[in-house]
């Protein structure tokens, strides 16, 4: 049987070889290991091989995870709850997964609260199989101007997140990622004066597909970890 350590080089090995075919420079994908669902004996095994970028869904797991815990950085890649901002703060250095500006708000109060910052990232919706992300582009929009505006003083956008649709249909998901690409210049090219050079797309089963279409950050949990068990 494989281990956690020799998974994670393959994966690492299959980034490194797609960025080489997509002609991008070697390293300009990182890697955020989703260790949701996975015990923190895993995370352990997976930093013992050199990876410290984690990413998980919810706050409460993700605290009592990682609490014990030194060393490793942390991203917010699920749906949050306001009540949640306060430990999502504290506990994670960016939400890739703003949804909506009243959380924006709730982010910055309670960094302001904690004297914190954070990084978010936009989510924007592409698949039809989860609700989670921006769907009204005029609500995006919305969000950016009020970064743009120095509303939330304790937050950077760094830039986009999606999950492509989950199908088998390779075009329709190259198509989203490529949707969300073509999103991201046009923001950069009207609000030069954010940081919005991350692309965070790519799971396990589509990550080729997101480097090929211009992805800086993969996040993968089953490749690495092995399939989650939901309980019951
Ligand atoms: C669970 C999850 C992942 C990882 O998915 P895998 O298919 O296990 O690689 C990536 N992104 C988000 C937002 C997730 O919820």
């Amino acid at each position: 049987m494989s281990t956690i350590k020799d998974r994670l080089m393959l994966v690492l090995e299959q980034i490194r070889a797609a960025e080489q075919a997509a002609g991008r420079p070697s390293g300009s994908v990182r890697l955020c290991a989703v260790s949701k669902f996975h015990a923190t004996e895993a995370v352990r095994q997976a930093m013992d091989a050199g990876q410290l970028l984690f990413g998980e869904s919810r706050v409460q797991e993700a605290r009592q995870k990682f609490e014990s815990v030194q060393g490793a950085e942390l991203h917010i890649i699920g749906q949050l709850q306001r009540n949640k901002v306060r430990d999502a703060v504290r506990i994670a250095s960016c939400v890739q997964s703003v949804d909506r500006l009243p959380l924006l708000e709730e982010i910055e109060r309670q960094c302001e609260r904690f004297g914190r910052r954070t990084d978010i990232l936009f989510e924007v919706h592409t698949g039809e199989d989860t609700k989670a992300g921006y769907t009204d582009m005029g609500a995006l929009r919305q969000s950016v101007e009020a970064l743009c505006a120095g509303q939330f003083p304790h937050i950077t956008p760094r830039g986009f997140m999606t999950m492509a649709p989950l199908t088998g249909d390779e075009r329709a998901i190259r198509r989203a990622f490529a949707s969300v690409r073509e999103l991201s210049e046009r923001y950069r090219a009207e609000f030069p004066r954010l940081p919005l050079t991350e692309l965070s797309m790519g799971m396990s089963g589509d990550f080729r597909l997101a480097i090929a279409e211009g992805s800086t950050m993969v996040r993968i949990g089953t490749a690495i970890f092995g399939e989650r068990d939901y309980g019951g």
